[in-house]
């Protein structure tokens, strides 16, 4: 049972769990675009030499008509890799179908020289598993595919003996091949596991587990520089006398708030929401797409909920913030500029003994 669960795992997820390949699939897909494009380009450069190469050579000329397809075909990859979007699904189509051509153009090459084993569809056995990061699966169908349509392909065409040779060869090196592809891909997407969680590292507030102040600006600038929303509301908000939560309890107590706070607050912005602790006792959530004031002020009354639901040592006794919003609609031209309106309501809503919520008005 164990041994079948590995075997899936590499087969189907480079050898790491379902979840990580999940998280990291998307920058694996982007990756192999920018090696798809050069491969192309090098694809065309090959068979356009191979082409003039063939016009001058008589016994390259038999392959003339294949060069030129595959030159052809080349070209249009290019066209393909140049104009689609690096998320489009069709990308990923070309590249195993242009893999497969190139091992049909393998067949070709073979037949051309029927009295000796295989060599260039040997060679494309063991090179094109490099070509792509992607489930394992998919490249040992490519394989077994290739090997399969080969060996029934020259059956017909070449003397028996070298056929014979041909499909000790091609079992072997097909097996090498998947075997190849494995290795390298769950060499490769370590790589990936690894830069991923480094940048959560680097983005992440240690105390709270939510985004830090940095991650958060560049979040929060990058959505007002994008061109995907002009509405949102952010969210300032100030933990009251936590200084006497520290003073009276103790500091590891007073962490003990930021850790719960912080987890209320993860539980409450699942949606990808930008949900961050700005620093000591202070934090910022950002909502895309909320354009009035009744919206904004539920949310807030969400927020001052969850923070009388942290528990503190000792009966009766409930925390509380303070949180100022203002809402963004396009006209604030970075992180700065609304965090200053944010944070002047803040101040209100502190003043404020009856409401721990204020909207900025202007
Ligand atoms: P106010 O109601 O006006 O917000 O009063 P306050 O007592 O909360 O005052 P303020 O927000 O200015 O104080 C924040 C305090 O938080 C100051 C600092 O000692 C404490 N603090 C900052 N970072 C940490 C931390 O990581 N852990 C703990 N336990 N305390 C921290
Ligand atoms: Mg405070």
């Amino acid at each position: 049972m164990n041994v079948l669960k590995v075997l899936r795992n590499y087969f189907f997820y480079c050898g790491i769990e379902k979840e990580e390949y999940d998280a990291i699939k998307k920058d694996v897909y982007v990756s192999n675009f920018v090696v798809w494009r050069i491969l192309h380009c090098f694809m065309a450069f090959v068979f356009l030499a191979l082409y003039f190469s063939s016009l001058m050579n008589s016994r390259l000329r038999v392959n003339t008509f294949f060069y030129l397809m595959a030159f052809l075909y080349s070209a249009a990859g290019i066209a393909v890799f140049f104009r689609l979007k690096k998320d489009s699904r069709i990308p990923k189509l070309v590249m195993y179908l242009s893999i497969s051509l190139l091992f049909i153009f393998g067949c070709f090459i073979s037949q051309n020289s029927a009295s000796v084993p295989a060599t260039t569809f040997i060679a494309l056995l063991l090179i094109t598993p490099m070509f792509t990061i992607d489930r394992p699966i998919y490249m040992t169908f490519e394989l077994c595919g290739a090997a399969t349509l080969f060996l029934i392909w020259m059956y017909g065409v070449k003397e028996r003996e070298v056929w014979d040779v041909d499909v000790i060869n091609v079992v072997i090196f097909t097996i090498v091949g998947i075997f190849l592809n494995i290795i390298a891909d769950s060499v490769r997407i370590r790589e990936f596991v690894l830069t991923r969680k480094l940048n959560i590292q680097k983005d992440t507030d240690e105390l709270s587990g939510l985004k830090n102040k940095a991650a958060l600006i560049r979040e929060v600038n990058a959505i007002f520089h994008g061109a995907k929303t002009d509405k949102g509301v952010l969210f300032v908000m100030d933990v009251d006398k936590f200084k006497s939560i520290n003073d009276t309890f103790g500091h590891d107590v007073g962490d003990d708030v930021i850790v719960q706070f912080g987890t209320i607050l993860k539980n409450q912005f699942v949606n990808g929401e930008i949900a961050a602790r700005f620093g000591g006792d202070e934090f910022v959530v950002f909502v895309e797409d909320v354009d009035t004031a009744d919206k904004a002020r539920a949310i807030a009354e969400g927020i001052v909920n969850g923070a009388a639901e942290v528990i503190l040592p000792a009966v009766g006794r409930k925390m509380s913030v303070s949180v100022g919003a203002a809402l963004y609609s396009g006209e604030e031209k970075d992180f700065a500029e609304i965090f200053k309106k944010a944070d002047s309501a803040l101040y209100r809503a502190k003043a404020d003994a009856e409401n721990r919520f204020c909207s900025y008005e202007g």
